[in-house]
């Protein structure tokens, strides 16, 4: 592969790394930069669903991936007024769909690290790091792209293409002039963790959502630094909330009681962040193309985020090793426009959305009617199966795959 196909992706993290491990794989070299010296430790997505836990046995990391993970068969919703369980989802329903008829918890820094240690292999596989994007540019055969390391001098880097895969932020998106329409949730999020064992304690999987007016809480097992397990409760402020209330010990504590009756428990981690809900107006503009965070944004509820932009990516990469071999460009750079923008919108963004309503839901009689829906579907086995098929995302990659 000449030189000059070489693709340039800004932004190291999930999404990117990914993508340029499956362009390396198929040998198209590849140039990633990421302004942070590695990737962030704190607590980002956290599960592996089926359909990437497929994608990436092409990319020969699923095996160290289940090496690490927590495997997880299940997932429930419960009415946390009443403890009660309304019902537990079986990715065991998918055994004739996937190879992986379940998630696998794990750190998203640990997913990325596997990745990069992956791309190790490949020497045309380069990052930059700590390097920041500054400017992007085309021209009509060729892309632009200039950096800043830490002492201040600036670079350019030239290529055939670029994938935008700098995050929700995306100095890409931005200077392609793409807008990024939606909204942000009034209240912000705080991931807390606790080594405290819940799923012993109260019956939890290792992922659960428990359903509130107000004080919902999402909550599930990664394997934590030395593999013995943490939970990460995911708990709303009020927006009447300060910062500070409600990253203090007292907070957190009044939280664990209602929500498990027990505590107080150690906690070892917390973070506060606010939640989007955005998808770019379009995912290409000419050579420079969006994907993952830089193309749509979403709440963790579900664990969507990272897995669609997943799909992004691979999807994205097969068609540029086309593009190398001649394929019409703007033919296939379109149609993953339309492929990943639409589902974007029609399964994350919708089932995002759906599952914090479902959480939240303040109005007694239309809560007690959803979650007497979902112990309904539960008992359907078609519904179960459809349910769990569009939870785990396969459903999402079977329809983009069907858009021409
Ligand atoms: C605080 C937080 C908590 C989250 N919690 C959850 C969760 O609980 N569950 C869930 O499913 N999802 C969660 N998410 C979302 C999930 O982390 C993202 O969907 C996922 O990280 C998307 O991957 P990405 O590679 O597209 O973008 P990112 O992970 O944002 O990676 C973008 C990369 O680009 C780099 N970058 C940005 N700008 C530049 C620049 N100008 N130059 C060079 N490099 C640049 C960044 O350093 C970063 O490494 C969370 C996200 C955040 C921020």
């Amino acid at each position: 592969m000449a030189e000059k196909q070489r693709i340039l992706i800004a932004g190291g993290g999930p999404v990117g790394v990914v993508t340029g491990l499956y362009l390396a794989r198929h040998g198209i070299p590849v140039t990633v930069f990421d302004k942070a010296p590695k990737p962030p430790e704190d607590h980002r997505a956290a599960t592996l669903q089926p359909s990437t836990l497929d994608l990436f046995e092409e990319l020969g990391l699923t095996e160290s991936i289940l090496q690490q993970g927590f495997k997880s068969h299940h997932f429930q919703w419960r009415d946390r007024a009443t403890h009660e369980v309304v019902a537990e989802f079986d990715y065991g329903r998918l055994s004739d769909l996937t190879r992986h008829p379940y998630v696998i918890q794990l750190e998203q820094h640990k997913t990325v690290n596997t990745a990069l240690e992956a791309a190790k292999e490949f020497g045309d596989f380069v990052i930059h790091r700590p390097v920041e994007v500054l400017a992007v540019r085309q021209g009509a055969d060729h892309v632009e792209c200039d950096v800043q390391d830490e002492s201040g001098e600036i670079t350019t880097h030239r290529g055939s293409y670029l994938v935008g895969c700098d995050g929700g932020r995306s100095i890409v998106r931005k200077t392609i002039g793409v807008s990024f329409e939606g909204f942000t949730w009034p209240e912000r999020f705080n991931i807390v963790s606790t080594p405290v064992d819940l799923a012993e304690k109260h019956g939890f999987r290792f992922r659960n959502y428990c359903a509130h007016p107000d004080r919902w809480v999402s909550l599930m097992k990664v394997p934590g630094e030395d593999g013995t397990g943490l939970w990460r409760c995911v708990f709303p402020a009020k927006t009447e909330e300060t910062d500070e209330e409600v990253m203090s010990d007292e907070w957190i504590q009044a939280r664990f009681k209602e929500c498990m009756n027990a505590g107080p428990y150690e906690i070892v981690h917390r973070n506060m962040y606010a939640v989007h809900q955005r998808v770019a107006g379009c995912f290409r503009s000419g050579r420079i193309v969006l994907a993952g965070d830089a193309a749509h944004v979403n709440n963790p509820i579900g664990g969507m985020g990272m897995n669609s932009g997943f799909q992004d990516g691979i999807n994205l990469a097969r068609k540029l090793i086309e593009i190398g071999k001649g394929a019409d460009a703007d033919q296939l750079l379109d149609r993953y426009d339309r492929q990943r923008r639409l589902t974007a919108i029609e399964y994350v963004q919708a089932q995002s959305i759906a599952n914090k309503k479902l959480l939240e839901e303040k109005d007694p009689e239309v809560r007690a009617g959803r979650l007497q829906e979902l112990r309904e579907i539960v008992n359907d086995p078609q519904r179960h199966l459809d349910f769990v098929k569009r939870s785990s995302l396969i459903s999402m990659w079977d329809k983009s795959e069907t858009i021409v």
